[in-house]
């Protein structure tokens, strides 16, 4: 059951997803995060619900809320609460082989941030947890009280783009432990970097850190890098892989994974990575990050 929610997730680069990924109108597409439906529901629309969408999310919430939204379209949709990294177990269960679109949304959902309890803002103060499968046994907390110094300066910087402060951060984190909720971390931070560090930051300054745990607790990196290696071969030619991305990270990853594949199985269909247009990020200010990628199966 979702928890208590009063806001609704606003769907990122819809117009340019779906200029990359629709390929034919009676198409089998994959919407791997499937989050709110957003997506999924612009492409049923925008295929006059000739298409059909498997969509996935790990995060049991928030398929429970994604099946709530989607009952008048539940005719085009097939909701499974898994990881996308296992789509090709899905796919094998529904005796299907090959589709004709993935598409990846990468990120938090406004649900994840939002909803009390999952511990994913530096906002609120709750316990600090950010898993997005609900089953997977480390928290945030976990990671912050159990990791050496040394590890956690380490994802600190790999992770979160902290480059000059990871040490003292995980110094300050350390000296503080056991830290149990959003807040006192934010005061670990707080307390590590210099004021005009802090105000030079054009967003908040535990964002990196929060991010950088965030990647840890639910392996990011390595799910969307497997993912994408795996998509191809179950492509069928001219089908097409779309992946939005929200830091530099993640779009790097995005972009090696393609390039490994390239002229392989994949053409890039993007040779700079899209942006959204200035009026999306005036409206939605999640999207100014957002970057997509899209390649096509030779
Ligand atoms: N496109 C969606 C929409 O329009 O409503 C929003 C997607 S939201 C940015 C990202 C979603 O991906 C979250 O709901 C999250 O739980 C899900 N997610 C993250 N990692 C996942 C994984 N490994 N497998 C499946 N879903 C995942």
């Amino acid at each position: 059951m979702p928890r208590e929610y009063h806001e609704s997730h606003r769907s990122v680069m819809v117009h340019e997803a779906l200029h990359y990924l629709l390929t034919r109108d009676d198409g089998v597409y994959v919407d791997c995060t499937l989050g709110e439906g957003g997506h999924t529901r612009a492409i049923i629309e925008a295929t006059s619900a000739k298409s059909s969408v498997i969509g996935l999310d790990v995060d049991a919430e928030v398929l429970a809320l994604a099946e709530r939204k989607l009952r008048d379209i539940q005719e085009n949709v097939s909701l499974f609460n898994v990881s996308y990294l296992n789509f090709d177990v899905v796919l094998g269960s529904l005796g299907i082989s090959k589709v004709d679109g993935f598409l990846l949304d990468l990120g938090v959902s406004t649900y994840q941030l939002k909803a009390k309890g999952r511990g994913f803002s530096y906002e609120v103060d709750e316990p600090l947890d950010m898993r997005m499968n609900l089953d997977n046994p480390v928290k945030a907390a976990d990671v912050v009280n159990r990791y050496s110094e040394q590890e956690l300066a380490r994802i600190l910087f790999e992770y979160g783009d902290e480059k000059r402060f990871s040490r003292r951060i995980a110094r300050s984190i350390a000296k503080r432990r056991p830290i149990q909720t959003t807040f006192e971390l934010v005061e670990a931070i707080r307390s590590a970097l210099p004021p005009e560090e802090r105000h030079r930051r054009k967003r908040h300054f535990a964002t990196r850190t929060f991010q950088a745990l965030r990647i840890e607790v639910n392996n990011e990196l390595e799910v969307i890098k497997s993912t994408l290696l795996k998509i191809p071969e179950y492509l069928n030619p001219g089908g097409r892989v779309v992946a939005i991305t929200f830091h530099s990270l993640e779009d790097r990853t995005v972009k090696v994974a393609f390039r490994e594949k390239k002229g392989i199985e994949l053409k890039i269909l993007t040779k700079k990575p899209i942006i959204p247009s200035d009026s999306e990020v005036k409206e939605n200010p999640r999207a100014r990050s957002a970057k997509l990628r899209a390649a096509e199966r030779i």
